[in-house]
């Protein structure tokens, strides 16, 4: 990798070091805030390890200005089995349940990346490190580097997790009794929502890697978080009145930065297949579940079912190999009615363009936003980590979508057909239409000059650079 040149003619310009976690989910966020500073003037250098380089050379474009510095990262992991040798992103580890292991593992990196920090020109000014590489905290402080966290998660869900863990003796949940947090007594959390990932798992590593995260995240000089004031007003005031540290703020929707070029065929297959449903003046459902889930075959095929029966139009992302077999012969019985696509879209231009009506998704927090600002209501249908919450906020607090229903560990077509009715055509998706296109409106203000996104950030680069 390269680094910005040093020259000491000029007034020495502010360097911020961005430092993601290996998933796309954690990336992407961090990448649109790249393009966002470098437009401020403020250089940036994104560390990452070399088999992630190229997906984030690709997105950011080779002019962008960006620096790009890859660590190395060892071949064998502790506590991550052969199989997942070599594996530096969570997206291909052999199972999620590794997780707590490659994350636990990625200190290894910390020697480097403090060789880099004593070399690195122009001098950093500040540090944004995604809240899962805790190490990263013990490093910046060794050279008086402040370091924000960033979680790509709501407020909303940091007051949540901050009230069962901190404010509360952990998750009080028995069967299927329902928790209330106590300032907001509307919120009543069931055992689906604690069951997130990063709550769920008891053993020694996790139990482990959770104290170090939120020890370094309390001990950071603040928090960036990918939401706007307009959003969730009342858990941004609650987080920022009622908890010493570390200071949130909000400078998203990230996604709403200027378009992000994957390599894509010129023409996507996809593009086509919307623009004749346009034309045909048909409304399309658009169903996708993110990066990193896995989804049985079982649930795969009650899905599929669903959207046959619910009779709507509908592009269907199936990215992993092994839903593939499953879905076959779908698009031939559902007719030109639906669309399976079996490699990486770009999800925001499929969100965007104006035959897209709903958007079926496992509600992982960059699909929600990317979600609102497209002004396309929302069917949660959570299933893992935190998305189980985000899906709540969506229906609960947001109001711009609905969630299924989870019937003995799994989500019946039936219920499928009938919510995914509900939102394309019922009372419920008109209401939700409405409130998410509100919202994506007011999106579209915060990141504006002048507005609450914009303010805040320009807030942030005067207090620390
Ligand atoms: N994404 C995409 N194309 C795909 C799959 C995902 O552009 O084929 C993007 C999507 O737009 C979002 C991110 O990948 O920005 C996924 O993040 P999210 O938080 O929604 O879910 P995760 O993958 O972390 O579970």
């Amino acid at each position: 990798g390269s680094s910005p040149c040093d020259d000491a003619s000029l007034p020495p310009q502010p360097h911020v070091l961005l430092f993601p976690f290996m998933s796309k989910g954690h990336t992407i966020p961090l990448l649109y805030l790249a393009r966002l500073l470098l437009r401020r003037g403020v250089a940036v250098t994104v560390i990452t390890t070399p088999s992630n380089r190229p997906f984030i050379a690709q997105s950011l474009q080779p002019s962008s200005g960006a620096a790009i510095i890859d660590l190395p990262f060892p071949e064998t992991l502790p506590g991550i089995p052969a199989g997942g040798s070599g594996v530096e992103s969570v997206d291909n580890l052999p199972s999620i349940s590794l997780f707590f292991n490659f994350a636990m593992a990625t200190q290894l990196l910390q020697p480097h990346f403090e060789r880099l920090l004593h070399s690195l020109l122009p001098r950093v000014t500040f540090l944004v490190s995604d809240g899962f590489l805790w190490w990263t905290l013990d490093s910046a402080s060794k050279f008086g580097i402040p370091r924000f966290v960033f979680f790509g998660m709501s407020n909303y869900i940091h007051v949540v997790l901050e009230e069962v863990f901190n404010n509360n003796d952990g998750p009080q949940t028995h069967n299927d009794e329902l928790v209330s947090l106590t300032p907001f007594p509307w919120i009543r959390l069931c055992k689906d929502d604690l069951e997130c990932l990063v709550l769920r798992s008891h053993t020694k590593t996790s139990t482990e890697f959770r104290k170090k995260v939120g020890s370094a995240t309390a001990n950071s000089y603040g928090m960036i978080v990918n939401s706007f004031y307009e959003l969730e007003p009342l858990f941004i005031d609650y987080w920022n009145t009622e908890y010493s540290a570390p200071r949130t703020w909000c400078i998203g929707p990230l996604c709403l930065d200027q378009k992000v070029q994957y390599s894509k065929p010129k023409q996507a297959s996809w593009t086509q297949w919307l623009d004749q449903k346009l034309e045909d003046k048909c409304c399309v459902l658009y169903v996708a579940f993110g990066s990193q889930a896995e989804v049985s075959a079982e649930q795969v095929r009650e899905i599929a079912s669903g959207l046959e029966e619910s009779k709507v139009n509908f592009l269907w992302v199936v990215r992993k190999k092994s839903e593939w077999e499953v879905v076959e012969g779908i698009e031939e019985r559902v007719k030109e009615r639906g669309m399976i696509v079996r490699e990486w879209v770009d999800q925001r231009e499929i969100l965007m363009h104006e035959s897209v009506e709903g958007f079926l998704s496992h509600c992982g927090w960059n699909s929600v936003l990317e979600s609102v600002c497209a002004g396309v209501p929302i069917l949660g249908f959570p299933l893992m980590a935190e998305q189980p919450l985000n899906a709540r906020m969506v229906e609960e607090e947001l109001k711009v979508g609905l969630r299924v229903e989870v019937e003995g560990g799994l989500v019946r077509k039936e219920e499928l057909e009938k919510k995914v009715r509900e939102l394309m055509e019922g009372e419920k998706g008109k209401e939700a239409r409405k409130k998410v296109k509100e919202l994506a409106a007011m999106a579209e203000k915060a990141v504006e000059e002048g507005g609450s996104s914009w303010c805040t950030l320009e807030t942030l680069i005067h207090e620390t650079c």
